[in-house]
């Protein structure tokens, strides 16, 4: 028998016939597509095996046999599930171990641990600011650095992408003795880039703005240590507190503040996230104490990634596809129309790549795009496999 429909809310049940077959219309209409394998260099998908540019799993953490150990033991010894929010009987000795390796890794006092990044950002921005505060935030940070700023219900302006001029002119602009925080990414996500924090950093001192670098995918990844886009840039000390996440280069989920111990204590009572959200699985905090422990003992896992990460973009532009000013593993091939990049996705797959179609809302309307990623697992063959992938079907559709 089908299943029957409610006769109550029948306006809701149009609505979502019109949404989807609108999203379709405008190839904006999202499916899953899940994979039959472990995620890796290589996958199953639909049945055939295809070389994955997809994945945020950086430096083959996700299925390395030292997370997949630290896993299993914890679950063995403290089961599956936490029981209960941190604040409440949730915090088991893997989550407390945890922190402490983060906070080291961070060189901070102390650190906390939220379920996810996007639950991350919804708690810390709200923490810090109230209705009366200004949040100054890059036009492509995260959607959920953006929700958080909204939740938050301060005055939201958004800056152009990376553009320090206008940020300064923004913090000219305010009564300076309002409430200021400063948004971005340290990585961009979509477009692969890096925040000029060079200039943000000493900007937000002179004006008194606290800042909040996302470095999703700067941690583990950015930096000679892989301590993050600070790093990279050689900025040390110089923020209040730091965010990332561990569902990418670390290979597992969740994500992390680092600070004082002031700050950990007020995040603690104030993140809303944290207080209201059962604590994460026991294996989770104990592959990330793994996870940790492999980015100092196995660095060459971070050269790896470099190297393809170097091959990769320049067969790109060797191959005249245009790109972003990409300084990551995460390297778009732009295309502009989201038709034709869902096209070229699909036609991709079909020659052995699986790479996806970013098309709004998550990019700007016309800058929809290939967004291709490597890890330090793909070898230089898989990686000329790609390239010669991506050349026949750029030239299909015209624009290589
Ligand atoms: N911030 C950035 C910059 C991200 O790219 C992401 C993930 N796409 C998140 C936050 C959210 O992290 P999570 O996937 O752990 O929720």
């Amino acid at each position: 028998m089908p299943p029957t429909l409610p006769t109550s809310g029948s306006e809701t049940i149009v609505m979502f016939k019109q949404v989807l077959s609108d999203l379709e219309a405008c190839h904006q209409l999202r499916r899953l597509r899940p994979i039959e394998s472990a995620t890796g260099p290589v996958i199953q998908l639909e049945g055939r095996s295809v070389i994955l540019l997809a994945s945020n799993d950086y430096l083959g953490l996700a299925t390395h046999p030292a997370l997949k150990q630290a896993a299993v033991a914890a679950t063995e010894q403290y089961g599956v599930g936490s029981g209960a929010a941190r604040l409440i009987s949730g915090t088991l000795p893997p989550h407390t171990e945890l922190e402490a390796a983060l906070a080291t890794f961070k060189g901070t006092e102390a650190a906390l641990v939220f379920g996810s990044g996007y639950l991350a950002n919804l708690g810390l921005i709200p923490a810090l600011m109230g209705r009366d505060g200004l949040i100054l935030a890059d036009r492509l940070c995260h959607a959920s650095l953006l929700d958080g700023c909204r939740l938050s219900g301060a005055e939201l302006r958004r800056y152009r992408h990376g553009d320090v001029a206008h940020l300064q002119s923004l913090l000219a602009k305010r009564t300076s003795s309002r409430k200021t925080l400063i948004v971005t990414d340290g990585v961009f996500s979509m477009d692969g880039d890096l925040a000029p924090l060079p200039d943000i950093v000493p900007l937000a001192e002179r004006y008194g703005a606290t800042l909040l670098v996302d470095d999703a995918h700067g941690t583990g990844v950015m930096g000679a240590s892989g301590h993050g886009t600070l790093e990279h840039f050689g900025l040390k000390d110089c923020l209040s507190f730091h965010m990332g996440t561990l569902g990418k280069a670390l290979g597992t989920s969740g994500a992390y503040v680092a600070g004082t111990a002031d700050c950990i204590r007020y995040m603690m009572n104030r993140a809303r996230t944290f207080l209201f959200s059962t604590a994460p699985p026991p294996a989770q905090a104990a592959a990330t104490i793994a996870a940790l422990a492999v980015l100092q003992t196995e660095p060459e896992r971070r050269v790896r990634l470099w190297e393809n990460r170097e091959h990769l973009f320049a067969g790109l532009k060797k191959l005249g596809f245009r790109t972003t000013d990409s300084a990551s593993p995460i390297m778009p091939v732009l295309i502009g129309d989201a038709g034709r990049a869902v096209a070229i996705a699909e036609r991709l797959l079909q020659l052995g790549v699986y790479a996806t179609a970013i098309r709004p809302p998550t990019v700007p309307k016309e800058t929809s795009r290939i967004r291709l990623t490597v890890t330090s697992e793909h070898s230089k063959a898989h990686l000329d496999e790609a390239l010669a992938a991506l050349k026949t079907a750029g030239q299909d559709a015209g624009v290589i």
